[in-house]
This record gives structure tokens, sequence and C-alpha cells, in this order.
């Protein structure tokens, strides 16, 4: 687990400035929710997080290093997107083990960390079938299996429920939290659903047009808005 700090972080594609000087730290072990309407810059944020976008000033740190010009791959992150394409060829187990194999682990090793996945997640019986042969729910949780095999020290997540029917997002949210009280793995969980955001959240940020606008405990921004964006955007009664 680690803690992530981003300090003063701007980005701009071109000339167009996305991101305007966003700064808020996240601890060790925290539940974070960033929110915002769509176009707020929550991905483009979580990109540069994840180090698949580069960051145009600022500084981003990792537990204690700074990782602004650290590759991906030596982040010891894992995301898990909204559009989770799962490979139709390979069965859940192998879907699982594939970065891993990829980075030429062993197969017991690979093993060891599929099984203990399934385990987590409910998809013990699961491990012989091919995407095409399971729920929407259940490939939701192959692709959360493929994050928590690597064993990352940060969890992102970009609006991962959203391709869900309403009933299947809400038991979801449920397992996504359970699942963060048993690792308690670091994690930053983007969505532009307030709701989602209020309920799962230890802490929000409230981003608006590439700025945070609040960033407080759930009942704090419901309580104690900053502004009127904030308010409005929470659905606090007048
Ligand atoms: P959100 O995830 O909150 O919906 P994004 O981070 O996807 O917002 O986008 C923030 C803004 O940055 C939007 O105006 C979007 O059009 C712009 N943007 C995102 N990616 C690129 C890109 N690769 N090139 C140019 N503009 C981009
Ligand atoms: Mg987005």
């Amino acid at each position: 687990m680690a803690s992530v700090e981003i300090h003063n972080i701007q980005k701009s594609f071109g000339a167009v400035s996305v991101i305007q000087g966003v700064s808020f730290d996240i601890k060790d072990g925290e539940f974070v929710t960033l929110v915002g309407p769509s176009g707020c810059g929550k991905s483009t944020l979580l990109r540069m997080i994840a180090g698949l976008e580069n960051i145009s000033s600022g500084e981003l740190r990792i537990g204690p290093r700074v990782v602004n010009d650290v590759p991906p791959k030596e982040r010891d992150i894992a995301m898990v997107f909204q559009n989770y394409a799962l490979y139709p060829h390979m069965t859940v187990a192998d879907n699982m083990g594939f970065s891993l194999k990829l980075k030429r682990a062993s197969k017991a090793e690979i093993k060891k960390r599929v099984d203990r996945a399934a385990d987590i997640l409910g998809l013990t019986k699961l491990l012989d079938r091919y995407p095409r042969q399971l729920s929407g729910g259940q490939r939701q949780r192959v692709a959360m299996g493929r994050a928590i095999v690597r064993d990352p020290q940060v969890f992102l997540f970009d609006e991962p429920l959203s391709n869900l029917d309403a009933k299947l997002r809400v038991a979801m949210r449920t397992e996504i939290k359970a699942l963060h009280q048993r690792l308690k793995t670091t994690t930053i969980y983007v969505t532009h659903d307030q709701i989602e955001a209020m309920t799962m959240a230890d802490k929000i940020v409230v981003m608006h047009d590439g700025i945070v606008e609040q960033i407080g405990a759930p009942l704090e921004l419901y309580d104690r808005p900053a502004n009127l964006f904030v308010a409005g955007f929470i659905g606090s009664p007048a």
C-alpha cells in the first residue's frame, strides 16, 4: 500500500488546459472518490497517476517517490476501466493470469495468485469458463481479478460500473467496498455518479472544469458544501 500525493498538477493538450493546478493527498489505505461532471478531467487525472499520460507541470508522488517520469510498468498500480475488454479466447483463469505471464512469473506463482483472487471475488468455480459464458457482473469481477493478481500498491477505477444495469451497479458497489475492507489497498475511484461517490468514499474530491472545488468526507460535503456548484452537484437540500 502507498500514499499518493498530487501537488499542483497541470495538464494541457496542445494549447488547451484541461487540469489547472490540482492538489490533494490520498493516505495509505484510503478510498477516495473523484467525482464531477463529464469532461471535467477525471480520466485525464487518473491516466496521469497511472503514467498513461504525461504531466505538464506539478509533482506526483506514490509513496515516498516522485513518479512524474517513471513508466507505468514501474508504478505498481493496477487500473480497472469501464470498458474492461476480456480476452474472448482465454478462460477466466488465463485472463486473470495474463499480466503475470507477461512478467514471466512461474506457473506455480500465477496459479497461487489467480486462486487467491478468485477466492476473494467468488470466481473459484468459474475459472475454466470463457467470457461469453459469464454474466455482466461476473465479467466485471474478472476485470477486478486481473487487477488484484498484480497485488498493486494503488488501485485506480475509472467508472468501472457504468456499463452495468442499475441493480447490478448497486450490488457491485458493495462488493468493491468489501474488497477494499479486506485488502486495504489505496484506491482512487472515478465516477460521475454522486450517489456512488457519497456511499463509497472515505474522502470525496469534487472536480469541475479542471479544478478541485472541494475535498472532504461525504457528510462534510453534504452539510457544508463550499459553493453552489458542490451544493448542486452533491444534491444538498435547499
Ligand atoms: P472526464 O473523465 O471527467 O469525463 P476527461 O479527462 O476525459 O474528462 O477529459 C477532460 C477534457 O480533456 C475534455 O475536455 C476532453 O475533451 C479533453 N481531452 C481528454 N483527452 C484528450 C486528448 N487526448 N486530447 C485532447 N483533449 C483531450
Ligand atoms: Mg472519464
